[in-house]
């Protein structure tokens, strides 16, 4: 069966795509799991050496009632450096002098909220994947402190953030979520929580409070850290607290129990004011807990203890009486029950250290060799031998010294369970890994040995579809794989996600391994075939490569190298900075070359590819295509033609190169990103401050009509039209949530969630996709003139880039601007005179739109996602929408120069089969990175940096291997009409 290379290309990226979503199935852990039924299991009594102790119960609960003032993004500087100083004086008077304790509670990346409060309320480490849950967060399963207590009969109060009643439907007896997504909302969503305080704290009705505050959160999200907002944000949590903490106290007198309250952030702040990541300030959150329980004692504020956030769990349990959750890794903050007698001390580090002993056992085949474990069992001996000395009521000293004997037994045995527990939380499924590997791979291969074909003079495949399904090494290998299949799901001991699978899809799996695997080897065996007959006169073949061939195939190559080091993935956009900076210098020196030296080297003569090709292939392809190939329609048709170029023009193409370089340094500025110098300061922020927004709302107003005029003049009238209103919308959107101006405005007064200018503006992006859609089909069916086409994929271009204007912050409007403005200066200057080939523009469009994904600010943290992005014209959260324009706005650089590659390609070339292998190359320098990062990713899973930087960036990868696949498919698409109109 012949198929197109483009056709080819895009079905092998949709496999691609299949085998890298395994891959990430397995490659994010499932988190340390107790499997254990959820039924009523009696308490761990007290150990005794032989003597009689009948405490089989729980221990009474320590506190009457709890109220856990949740503060999202509380990095702990808010409330022990300066800034807390500053503005909550109450609350540093109760951790200087008052009776507290105060600690640093660790977050585990990924610092997202919901996987945060699940950490939080289970103890366990939820896997990194919670991130992409984040968004449509179901409800908990796991054993947790909200279901005990509710199971104990406790009532329950909750108001704040909407994913608690997610995770918690049934639990609360009263509640009311705010939802956390309109980012750009921070007075109302905790006036919503507040305003239940004085009636609910009147009550007597409950007996845990929970309120989640997201206002310091979202300040993070649009000010950052250091913005002013913030310390009024703090003060208004002080005094919320301080009227907290007065009424629990004058309700105190009526009860025998104290009660307490526990102020503590879900994860911190990065300088940037996003999170998500594990720099220090994310990962680093305050926690206090006040209580007339605890000692009124001085306290340190600059240097509190560390302890996990997985500790507030078993602590929580502990204060309120009831079984520690049976997936907890944390142990008991211990200060918190020194204050009780010895004997209650022990019992409540017995108890905890007979959960953390019963996960290992659960967890690890080898427990009884665990030095934790060991640990466990001697001050377990220990502890009964000292409850048979109390029994017996003997010297007070003898007992109290073996007692804290005893004691420091037990926090070492916690502290060791604690550290083997947390690492078996990083385990990863190797088979599905695997299997997802080998498929990315086969593909990977299956790609690179059709090169010659695929980029061949007639851009056409020999896809022998039937002949590896009945050959016989077809069926020995999926033989051999279905009995591998057999034994790892036999023998495994933990369930891989591939034997989760029914039988049928597994079975899918293998076949598709199989197959492709047949489809290689029948490939390779086609190459040497000709590779055999070639091998007489290979070298001259080499002298072929201009240096843009050697560029293209040195960064590519460089590029995917870099990805094995972690500090190029924190910095990768230094990466695509310097290739774009470098591919402009050789362009700059191929212009001149051919100017002033009339060397006609520019003009490629062959039609090869640019990179990810050996001798063999190069010798192949110099053989097997043929004399046509790829010529631009309007190009001038003699080689030397820069000479020919009138005035003007030839003194454009000189400067192109130095302009597009100046625009490059221009966009530098306006965004840092990365980790090492993302605090510094660069334009986007000087613009964001609430100082600037006069000369924020001018360089909004001059980007949207730079905008205009460079996308109008290649539309019908009626986009045009409709592209204008677009763009005034655009700026009325932003007026209303405040971002911009108005001149006759002297400040914003009345902001607004701006739905109905943001949807005015949807209207017309789906006016203009829809008419370019129309124009487009219109040539299919009446054949129409060329002109037609390329005005219908040319509206369709310009409606992505109104809906990306939409969507990106104002500031970053000019990105926008200069990437279109950039676009137009290659395209007439650059690709049209000197007659680039199709890979060589296929490259360089590839490049530039990962530049530009970097431009805009993005980086390879999970924090940089623009999230208020996705809930532009929404009033309410609706998941697919969101998701779709999250990931449009994230990518929308990659999206908006691949589909200026389509208006390229179609517009200037003569050949019809440019397109095609276009999306070939596309199609290849895209999954090339993703599928080397794999294994690379897989060789260094026991990294220190693979949470934290690896793992976001294979994030980042697959989400863009998707995109790929939208975008050969719909180059795939355009090539079907353009072949058949
Ligand atoms: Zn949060
Ligand atoms: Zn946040």
């Amino acid at each position: 069966m012949r198929l197109g290379s483009g056709t080819f290309a895009a079905g092998c990226v949709v496999i691609e795509v299949l085998g890298v979503a395994l891959f990430l199935r397995g490659f994010f852990p499932t988190p340390v799991f107790s499997g254990a039924e959820r039924q009523a299991e009696s308490p761990a009594s007290e150990p005794s050496a032989g003597a009689s102790s009948n405490w089989t119960e729980l221990p009474p609960p320590l506190f009457s009632k709890v109220v856990i003032m949740l503060i999202d993004a509380l990095r702990d500087d808010f409330v022990f450096g300066s800034k807390g100083v500053k503005f909550m004086p109450y609350t540093t008077y109760l951790v200087e002098k008052g009776s507290s304790l105060s600690f640093v509670a660790e977050a585990k990346p990924p610092t997202v909220t919901m996987p945060r409060i699940k950490a939080l309320l289970t103890g366990s480490l939820p896997g990194f994947i919670d991130v992409v849950r984040n968004l449509n967060s179901p409800t908990l399963l796991e054993d947790n402190v909200i279901t005990r207590a509710k199971a104990a009969g406790k009532r329950i109060i909750f108001y704040g953030d909407e994913t608690w009643v997610k995770l918690f439907p049934k639990h609360f007896v009263e509640y009311d979520g705010t939802t956390s997504f309109f980012v750009s909302d921070y007075t109302e969503v905790d006036n919503n929580v507040t305003r239940h305080l004085d009636k609910v704290l009147k009550r007597q009705d409950w007996d845990v409070l929970i309120l989640h505050y997201l206002g310091l959160d979202h300040i993070g999200h649009i000010s950052g850290p250091n913005s002013p907002l913030i310390g009024h944000k703090l003060s208004e949590m002080d005094s919320i607290l301080m009227k907290i903490h007065t009424s629990l106290l004058s309700e105190e007198r009526e009860t025998l129990l104290p009660s307490l309250l526990v102020l503590c952030g879900d994860h911190g702040m990065s300088e940037a004011g996003g999170h998500g990541a594990s720099s220090m300030e994310e990962v680093n959150t305050a926690l206090v807990f006040i209580s007339s329980a605890f000692e009124r004692k001085p306290g340190d504020i600059r240097h509190p203890t560390h302890v996990q956030q997985t500790d507030l769990a078993a602590t929580l349990s502990i204060g309120l009486g009831l079984p520690i959750p049976k997936s907890n890794i944390g142990s008991l903050m211990f200060p918190v029950v020194e204050g009780r007698p010895m004997r209650e001390q022990l019992r409540f580090l017995h108890l905890n250290t007979v959960q953390l002993s019963k996960l290992l056992q659960e967890n690890v085949p080898s427990y009884e060799k665990e030095p934790g474990f060991e640990q466990f069992k001697v001050s377990e001996r220990l502890h009964g031998n000292w409850i048979r000395l109390y029994l017996e009521e003997n010297n007070s000293e003898v007992l109290f010294n073996l007692g804290a004997r005893v004691r420091k037994q037990y926090l070492d045995a916690l502290r060791t369970l604690r550290l083997s527990l947390s690492k078996r939380a990083a385990q990863y499924d190797v088979y599905s890994m695997a299997a997802g590997t080998a498929l990315v791979l086969e593909v990977l291969a299956l790609l690179l040995l059709s090169v010659p074909q695929a980029l061949g003079s007639r851009a056409e495949l020999d896809v022998p579809l039937l002949s590896p399904v009945c050959s016989l090494l077809f069926y020995l290998l999926l033989l051999a794989l279905v009995a591998l299949h057999g034994a790892v799901c036999t023998a495994a001991r933990s369930s891989c996600y591939l034997c989760s699978l029914p039988w049928l899809a597994a079975g899918g799996a293998m076949a598709l391994t199989a197959a492709l695997l047949c489809a290689v080897v029948s490939a390779l065996t086609r190459t040497f075939a000709s590779g055999t007959c070639l091998s007489q006169n290979p070298p001259q073949s080499t002298s072929r490569w201009s240096e843009l061939d050697l560029l293209s195939f040195l960064g590519t190559v460089g590029h995917v190298l870099s990805l094995g080091a972690s500090s190029f993935i924190e910095e990768e956009h230094q990466t695509w900075y310097f290739l774009i900076n470098t591919l402009c210098l050789a362009l700059c020196h191929q212009i001149y070359r051919n100017c002033f030296l009339g060397d006609d080297c520019a003009p490629q003569r062959c039609p090869h590819m640019g990179e990810e090709f050996d001798g063999v292939t190069v010798a192949l392809q110099g053989k097997r295509a043929g004399p046509e190939g790829w010529e631009l329609s309007r190009a001038p048709a003699d080689p030397s033609s820069l000479e020919a170029l009138r005035g003007p023009e030839r003194w454009m193409v000189l400067a192109s190169p130095w302009l597009v370089l100046a625009c490059c340094r221009l966009l530098r500025s306006l965004n840092q990103t990365g980790v090492q110098w993302a605090h510094r300061p660069d334009l986007g922020h000087w613009l964001t401050s609430s100082d600037h927004k006069a000369e924020l709302s001018v360089l909004a107003a001059l980007s949207l009509t730079m905008i205009f005029v460079l996308v109008q003049k290649r539309c019908s009238l009626t986009s045009k039209v409709a592209m204008a209103f677009g763009l005034l919308g655009i700026y009325c959107y932003r007026a209303a949530i405040g971002n911009v101006l108005f001149p006759w405005q002297q400040d914003n007064k009345d902001i607004s969630k701006g739905i109905t200018e943001a949807r005015f503006v949807y209207v017309f992006v789906l006016g203009i996709l829809f008419t370019g859609t129309k124009d487009l089909l219109k040539t299919q069916i009446i054949a129409a003139d060329f002109t037609a086409r390329t005005v219908g994929l040319w509206e369709i271009y310009s409606g992505l880039v109104l809906l990306a204007a939409l969507l990106l912050r104002p500031h970053n409007l000019p990105v926008l601007v200069l990437s279109l403005a950039i676009q137009t200066i290659m395209t007439q200057f650059i690709w049209k005179p000197l007659r680039h080939n199709v890979t060589e523009v296929t490259v360089m469009h590839y490049w530039f739109g990962q530049a530009f994904f970097y431009f805009q600010g993005n980086s390879n943290s999970i924090a940089t996602v623009d999230i208020s992005a996705g809930f532009v014209g929404l009033d309410a959260y609706m998941e697919i929408p969101a998701m779709f324009l999250t990931a449009f706005a994230t990518y929308s650089g990659p999206v908006l120069w691949a589909s200026h590659l389509v208006n390229f390609l179609t517009s200037e070339a003569s050949s019809s089969s440019a397109l095609s292998r276009a999306c070939f190359c596309y199609a290849l320098i895209c999954s090339t990175p993703v599928s080397v990062y794999i294994v690379l990713v897989t060789s260094l899973r026991y990294h220190l940096f693979i949470w934290s930087v690896f793992s976001p960036k294979l994030l980042y990868e697959g989400m863009h291997l998707l995109i790929t696949a939208a975008v050969c498919i719909f180059f795939t698409a355009m090539d079907q009409t353009n072949t058949k109109s």
